[in-house]
């Protein structure tokens, strides 16, 4: 029996089998560790660098009204919710929120949920039913991805920005059934690239084909339009976009998601969408440092200001230095390098000079086009930038990038 038993095979054994594979191919990563405060300046791993990874474009995860407002949550309110958003987990917090964040973005209603990664998978399930078709983007975001992926929808991917691809695929789904329910999704901003989506075009295509029009708008949220509106109100389309969603993650620096449009959404959302169903509402702490996020954005745009100057900046000192930076519209800009080794050979070589710049590589963009994602944001410094624009042109030239 004992024998038969140390003989068992190990029913996890797969996992290590994974993680050889992982480190055959080169692919195997530690997590960094941040041990300070994330700020353009901070230590990670026990060093002190300049950090060019962080979505915290406008640095509001530290800013003093952020930090207050979380700070008088929790005395007022504690530290948890304590229960769903359906059941007793709706604080008067999560609704001011909410309001703000319709009248900010100019919709009917908001619904918030855990994060931008939830609120996808809550909501394109319940907008695309089945017998619905989804049109989307080849390079949208995993979250969107998995959300279609949990829907019974019919599936039509389309080549990244390729507005006569969509425009074909929208007049045959509707020449087919001039009934169905056809949702085109698109980020506002992709997130590896940098460029932003042509929603004019999208928008234009989609009322010919009398289509729904989705935007995830996670790096557009404060960042594009004004006072950070997004990509909707960059491009002045508001009203002809029936849903956006917005993170409260990235540049609003906390935590969360939304999806804003009219009130039937949100009312049907209220009683449908699994993970605003079934999973814990925020704590106050986080709705409350997220609506005085949002009265930053309205009071304090010169942030924005400093954000896209610093990012015009550092892109074209990189260009000067001649890195292939890619087609990038936005503060994020790819440093393109090719295979995926040398990406996390420059990676790794940067930081031990003091710059922190993620490597990226299969399978989040093709071998051939593995690089460094930089992210500028509001709190660097001009002395920083030519820190990391001096740390980029020496091993650059070391690795014979440049
Ligand atoms: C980051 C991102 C998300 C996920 O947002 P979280 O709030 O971090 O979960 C969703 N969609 C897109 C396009 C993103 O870039």
């Amino acid at each position: 029996m004992t024998n038969t038993t140390a003989r068992a095979r190990n029913p996890l054994a797969f996992l290590d089998a994974e993680i050889d594979d992982l480190k055959a191919r080169g692919l195997y990563r530690r997590l960094r560790v941040v041990e300070s405060e994330q700020r353009s300046r901070c230590v990670i791993d026990g060093r002190e660098v300049i950090t060019l990874s962080s979505n915290n474009y406008l640095g509001l995860n530290t800013h003093p009204r952020l930090r207050q407002a979380a700070i008088d949550a929790v005395e007022r309110y504690g530290a948890g919710s304590g229960a769903v958003r359906t059941i007793a987990g709706t604080m008067s917090l999560h609704e001011q929120l909410e309001a703000k964040l319709a009248e900010f973005k100019h919709v009917e209603a908001t619904l918030t949920f855990q994060s931008g990664f939830t609120c996808n998978t809550g909501v394109i399930p319940v907008l695309a039913p089945e017998g619905a078709t989804i049109v989307s983007d080849a390079l949208n975001h995993a979250s969107i991805i998995d959300g279609i992926r949990l829907t019974k929808a019919e599936r039509r991917i389309f080549p990244h920005a390729d507005i006569d691809a969509l425009r074909s695929t929208l007049r045959d789904v509707r020449a087919a059934d001039a009934a169905r329910t056809i949702l085109v999704i698109t980020d506002g901003v992709f997130s590896m690239d940098g460029d932003i989506a042509r929603l004019p075009e999208i928008v234009e295509a989609a009322e010919e084909a009398e289509a729904i029009v989705y935007v995830d708008d996670a790096h557009g949220s404060g960042v594009l339009g004004r006072n950070g509106r997004g990509s909707v109100d960059h491009f002045d389309l508001s009203g002809r976009v029936q849903v956006q969603v917005g993170t409260l993650s990235k540049a609003i620096g906390v935590l969360g998601g939304y999806v804003a449009g009219p009130a039937s959404l949100r009312t049907v959302l209220e009683h449908s969408a699994r993970p605003f169903l079934f999973s814990t509402s925020h704590p106050p702490a986080v709705a409350a440092a997220c609506l005085a996020a949002i009265e930053v954005l309205e009071t304090e745009p010169e942030l924005i200001e400093r954000l896209w100057d610093n990012a015009r900046y550092f892109k074209a000192g990189l260009a000067r230095l001649g890195f292939d930076i890619g087609q990038s519209e936005t503060p994020i800009t790819p440093v393109i390098v090719g295979a995926g080794a040398l990406a996390h050979r420059f990676s790794d070589r940067l930081f031990e000079e003091g710059v922190f710049a993620m490597g990226i590589g299969f399978p989040t963009v093709p071998e051939d086009k593995s690089r460094l994602r930089t992210i500028v944001t509001a709190e660097h410094t001009a002395e920083e930038l030519d820190l990391c624009l001096a740390a980029f042109e020496r091993i650059g030239r070391e690795l014979a990038l440049i």
